[in-house]
């Protein structure tokens, strides 16, 4: 099989009520460990590349990392999306470039502006094979580049999907309703402790994802900031000299709910990082006269595996689903 676009994974998903994982990729071990993870559970799954990425790691390898990926996992439908592209230049790129998908992420802009620029990377997209994601609606928190201040984000207005739908002809829509980008998803003040003493955040807006399922049938939605921040690798960073107090996600019996309902592509990104720095950290205060990064990288790539496995079983959905 080579890449594929998201068009019948979404289908399928939507059908099946459940989510396809859409896991961010920086380098070969985060890209082996979420290819391994989808392989063995015949699960479909998109690796998607930000901004941040292509600089740090560069296009080209990043491409051909992951169609070694496809290559390796023959029997398991693989796209490559472009997440949070934010001009018509960076998507054509991409687009040009071998990419399967692009995200256009023009929601900061005015409701006209976000339709016009959307309708152009469509257009050029759909001319190429390619599918568009696009966005209505603000999250909070921090993703490479984009910083939306805590205050400044905003629910996707239910009653603005159908035109920007119609008029934009994008193929999926991601909509704010209440997750949030980067490790520390809420401040204190927005949520309650448990007994542990652990933040518990504010739930999900259903309500707005229920009213956008109404007006958009059969359309796929798509959640970013959806990264749980399994308090086990918070724990592990804090004891193994890292600082990162109140770190906080979205529980995955919320996402779960999600991926019944028409949400069809879930982003998760900071549970990456932090299986990654919890095992680095805990393997360098382990063996502090190792020095070989293929020591380190193993159990930081396992445990990228790991993590995914858990979330195509017990949160997406999507094992089995191939
Ligand atoms: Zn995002």
């Amino acid at each position: 099989m080579s890449l594929v676009t998201t068009t019948e994974m979404f289908k399928k998903a939507y059908d099946g009520g459940y989510a396809v994982g859409a896991f961010n990729v920086n380098n070969m071990e985060i890209v082996q460990g979420i290819t391994e993870a989808a392989g063995e559970l015949k699960s479909p799954v998109i690796l998607q590349v930000s901004k941040g990425a292509r600089a740090y790691a560069n296009h080209t390898y990043l491409v051909k990392l992951v169609e070694a990926a496809v290559i390796e996992n023959p029997e398991i439908p693989i796209a490559l999306h472009l997440d949070h592209g934010d001009t018509f230049e960076l998507c054509k790129s991409c687009i040009d470039g071998g990419f399967t998908s692009v995200m256009i992420d023009a929601s900061s802009k005015s409701f006209e502006d976000n339709i016009a620029l959307t309708k152009q990377v469509v257009e050029y997209a759909h001319a190429n094979g390619v599918v568009v994601e696009a966005e209505l609606g603000t999250l909070a928190g921090i993703e490479d580049e984009v910083v939306v201040e805590a205050g400044h984000e905003s629910y996707t207005r239910p009653e603005e999907v159908e035109e920007f739908v119609d008029k934009t002809g994008c193929d999926s829509l991601a909509i704010a309703i209440g997750t949030s980008h980067g490790a520390y998803k809420f401040t204190p003040d927005q949520c309650t402790r448990n007994a542990d003493g652990i933040l518990v955040p504010p739930p999900l807006r259903f309500d707005v994802l229920e009213e956008c399922i109404k007006r958009l049938p059969g359309f796929p939605i798509v959640l970013h900031g959806s990264s749980s921040v399994p308090q086990e690798f918070v724990k592990m960073v804090n004891e193994h000299g890292g600082q990162m107090p109140d770190a906080v996600g979205i529980p995955e019996e919320q996402l779960r709910q999600a991926a019944k309902l028409a949400v069809c592509k879930i982003n998760i990104d900071s549970d990456i990082r932090l299986a990654m720095t919890g095992n680095i950290r805990k393997y360098f205060d382990e063996h502090p006269d190792h020095f070989d990064p293929r020591q380190y990288l193993k159990p930081a790539r396992q445990a990228v595996k790991d993590m995914v496995a858990h979330k195509i079983k017990y949160v997406l959905g999507s094992d089995g689903k191939a």
